[in-house]
């Protein structure tokens, strides 16, 4: 069994660290995530793949509490068995993005509060490879 990214693109991994991949423009330094191919601040296109931070703060967050419809979701979409998670905005160094939260506890997240990146199971494919995608959990 193997365990592999859901999406090259965004995450990779260095043995079982996982690395967030975006991209940032190299004429004004904006950043991006994902990586795009031109500037949304100076609409240029001298782009470069950058690595992100692993270390942010929460900055809002909800619960996913039922399946996600579309874009179509690659978790458990079986309302019997489905498992609500966290989404919410982790403010890195870099950027805000939005991301998957391992916690799904209200009560256990809070405004500010110290995250860093994870990789977990999203699902496994016909081959039977673990497919990873990318969260991040409270430190
Ligand atoms: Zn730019």
């Amino acid at each position: 069994m193997n365990v592999v990214s859901v999406n090259d693109f965004v995450l990779k991994f260095d043995g079982d660290t996982p690395i967030l991949k975006g991209g940032r423009c190299k004429d004004c330094g904006n950043y991006t995530f994902p990586f795009l191919s031109g500037c949304a601040k100076c609409a240029g296109t001298n782009m470069e793949s950058v690595t992100l931070g692993k270390k942010g703060t929460l900055w809002g967050w909800t619960v996913q509490g039922f399946p996600p419809k579309s874009p179509p979701y690659m978790g458990d979409s079986d309302p019997d068995t489905f498992q609500p998670f966290g989404v919410g905005y982790i403010e890195l160094p870099e950027l805000i993005i939005e991301a998957r939260l391992t916690e799904s506890e209200p009560a256990k997240l809070s405004e500010g509060m110290a995250m860093h990146l994870v990789a977990e199971p999203l699902f496994k494919d016909d081959e039977g490879n673990t497919v990873m995608t990318y969260a991040f959990a409270p430190l």
